[in-house]
């Protein structure tokens, strides 16, 4: 089950990472948000995984007088976003259709 939407919280991370950059907790918290249990043993794989893929880029910035390793969305990162958006938007008005 997990599986069905690891998409769904990828895209979720990069939407963030390019709207205001996300670090560890924080997005942890946010997909909380969403109803998606996720720790830090799946986050931080998944936030390195998709830097070195060249979607995410990071610098070091403190917040809240600790400090963190913030990634935001790169070139790329916003190109694959705008795709993505794309291709949820057709899937959204597919399943919804007869709703
Ligand atoms: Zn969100």
């Amino acid at each position: 089950m997990k599986d069905l939407y690891s998409g769904l919280i990828r895209i979720h991370v990069l939407y963030h990472a390019c709207e205001e950059g996300i670090f560890g907790l924080g997005i942890i918290r946010e997909l909380r948000k969403h109803g998606y249990r996720i720790g830090p043993g799946t986050i931080y794989p998944l936030l390195h995984g998709m830097e070195k893929r060249g979607l995410l880029r990071s610098s070091f910035a403190w917040i809240d007088g600790r400090r963190r390793k913030v990634y935001y969305g790169t070139r790329t990162g916003k190109s694959a976003l705008e795709e993505a958006k794309r291709k949820v938007r057709e899937l959204t008005n597919e399943i919804f259709a007869d709703e």
